[in-house]
């Protein structure tokens, strides 16, 4: 699905270059969730831009879908820490708004409005939203501002969904029910995802794959398989192997930041 084949990625400001990633490599396989970890700074964000094309690679290639990727990627979905909701429409018409902007849905919009709006119904459904639908943003928390959030980059079905930090705002027992969300979504779905994240446990529950990127410049340095059998439920988070998984993590990211 994804393919970072030696890519380095300067970005040129007026005090000098700066090289936020060299010579990365990285593969996603169709329907893995992958998660990205790795230290404040170390070009986490600035690999999701350049997978959904909002920037070129400096050298290197990325590819998605197997074509390079030389600009916006209409196949992803994005959502990130703050839920971006307008506050003038409601959270049914936030949901629905990609379907107005993404082709083909937008050419298609005034005749499907009703199939249109019985798919965001059934979304916010399997998020607990369905009775929330008419609300306004700054009539929810935090936390069903983000499950919103989640079922707006749904709503045209991307083949991938790329998440930048979405769970850290919220607190320890919003964000473990939103880890529930996002597994059951991506079980029921099947899209492939990518996950940056500062928490371990977040990646440690919901991945497949777990990359862990160096300190500036940004290399992906170690990645790791997890094998805890789904469907997880949240105890897995209290097992032994689990502790020990984000140890490890925890003790690998302690020595990128110093190295
Ligand atoms: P992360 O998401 O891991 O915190 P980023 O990808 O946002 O890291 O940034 C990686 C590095 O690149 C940082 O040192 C940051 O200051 C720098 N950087 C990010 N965007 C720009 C930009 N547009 N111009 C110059 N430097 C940037």
């Amino acid at each position: 699905m994804i393919r970072l084949d030696d890519v380095t990625l300067s970005y040129k400001g007026r005090s000098g270059e700066v090289t936020a990633l060299r010579n990365t490599s990285i593969d996603v396989k169709r329907g893995e969730f992958a998660a990205v970890v790795g230290p404040s700074g170390c070009g986490k964000s600035t690999l999701m831009k350049l997978v959904t094309g909002l920037i070129r690679p400096t050298s290197g290639t990325v590819s998605v879908e197997g074509q390079i990727v030389t600009g916006p990627v209409k196949v992803a979905g994005m959502a990130f820490q703050n839920a971006n909701m307008l506050p003038w429409r409601t959270v049914l018409d936030n949901v629905m708004l990609p379907l107005e902007i993404v082709q083909p849905h937008r050419s298609r919009f005034r005749a499907e409005k009703a199939a249109y709006r019985t798919r965001a119904l059934d979304l916010l459904g399997v998020v607990g939203l369905r009775d929330f639908a008419d609300r306004f943003p700054w009539e929810m928390s935090g936390g069903m501002q983000q499950r919103a959030s989640l079922c707006r980059s749904l709503i045209h079905e991307p083949a991938l969904l790329m998440l930048d930090e979405p769970f850290a705002a919220l607190d320890a027992f919003t964000r473990e029910e939103l880890w529930a969300v996002l597994r059951d979504l991506w079980q029921r779905l099947g899209f492939t995802v990518v996950l940056v994240t500062h928490d371990l446990r977040e990646a440690a529950f919901l991945a497949d794959t777990i990359h862990v990127m160096s300190a500036r410049p940004g290399r992906i340095v170690e990645s790791r398989s997890v094998d805890f059998p789904r469907p997880r439920p949240l105890e897995v988070c209290y097992e032994p192997a689990f502790t020990d998984l984000v140890h490890q993590l925890r003790g690998k990211i302690a020595e990128v930041r110093q190295a």
